[in-house]
């Protein structure tokens, strides 16, 4: 197995470019620091990612980070600056951003107005029209994910389980019981979805039946929203992907063109600062009951054959690079 990362996708450089300043968080892959670049005087964040055993070099999931987010520029994507190892570590080092939408959702002093949600909107739909455009999948939209700058500028960020599109050796890990506990939660808003809604989706890989729960009204959901937004909603909130509306018909929907215009992202309002509102983050949803399994996951009905999703274990890290 290779021992080293491809030089041109990270630099070795010193380490004392950057000027460490606070934590800012725990992430799924490490902590990340507010620091100074001293080079542009930019602020920045840097992800401190453990590499875990040296000899194995990057793993799979830091060199995806960093692959995509060379390729993925747009004003609505966070920007990669750098990356470079150092102690056993990787560092990814980001434009550094203000909050992050979540933080402005749960700001009790700031009101969002239609105008607001529609400009949110936009920027989000953007920089994920972007990445489908470059045939890659986000695959963890949320609204911690979705960073907002001093501008007010919305930018996706944590590429950690993007992929590309319609690659024929991808692999999928195999995740257990909080994708159940997920897909409950999405069934109990939306409803179980029924093979006359999406033929295809008992073929999916690791199919698992549920209960039946009827869909609730949309407008339950969303009692604010306007009958546009209502109807791009339902159209995004398609369960069969060859129904779904696709980004760029997302884009191109009345919900964008009729009243109100967007709100210009200069004038939105942003919080003070994040972590001025770890209040409790538990949503009615949360606290009613979900849809029951009826079968046990586990039961694979693949679609493909199992060789496709396979991972060769004698591979270079460089040839890993095309995950
Ligand atoms: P993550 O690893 O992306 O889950 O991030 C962990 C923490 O760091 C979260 O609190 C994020 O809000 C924060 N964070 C991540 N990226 C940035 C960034 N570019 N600028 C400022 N804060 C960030």
């Amino acid at each position: 197995m290779s021992k080293s990362v491809d030089t041109d996708t990270v630099r070795k450089q010193p380490v004392d470019r950057y000027l460490k300043r606070q934590v800012l968080g725990e992430g799924t892959y490490g902590v990340v620091y507010k620091a100074i670049d001293t080079l542009t005087g930019q602020t920045v964040a840097i992800k401190k990612i453990r590499l875990g055993n040296q000899k194995e070099g990057l793993n799979f999931t830091a060199l995806r980070e960093i692959k995509l987010l060379k390729e993925l520029k747009h004003p609505n994507i966070i920007e990669l600056i750098d990356a470079f190892p150092d102690k056993g570590n990787l560092h990814l080092v980001f434009e550094y951003m203000q909050t992050d939408l979540e933080a402005v959702i749960r700001d009790r002093n700031i009101f969002l107005s239609p105008a607001d949600i529609k400009s949110y909107m936009l920027m989000t739909l953007r920089g994920l029209a972007f990445c489908h455009k470059k045939w890659v999948l986000h695959r963890d939209m949320k609204p911690n994910n979705l960073l907002i700058g001093d501008k007010g500028q919305l930018k996706l960020a944590d590429f950690g389980l993007a992929r590309i599109f319609g690659s024929p050796d991808r692999r999928f890990t195999h995740q257990g019981s909080s994708d159940i506990d997920q897909l409950g939660k999405i069934f109990q808003a939306l409803g179980t979805p029924r093979p006359s809604q999406w033929a295809d989706m008992v073929y999916l890989p690791e199919y698992v039946e549920f209960q039946y729960v009827p869909a609730p009204p949309l407008r339950s959901l969303f009692p604010m929203a306007s009958d546009d937004a209502l109807d791009l909603l339902a159209k995004m909130f398609t369960y069969d992907p060859r129904a779904r509306i696709s980004i760029q018909q997302a884009m191109e929907h009345r919900y964008f063109s009729s009243a109100p215009p967007p709100t210009d992202p200069t004038k939105l309002r942003i919080p003070a600062s994040k972590g001025d509102l770890l209040e409790s983050k538990v949503s009615d949803l949360n606290q009613q009951e979900s849809p029951t399994v009826l079968s046990p996951p586990g039961k694979l009905r693949r679609v493909m054959g199992p060789e496709a999703f396979d991972i060769n274990r004698n591979q270079s890290i460089d040839d890993a690079e095309d995950y």
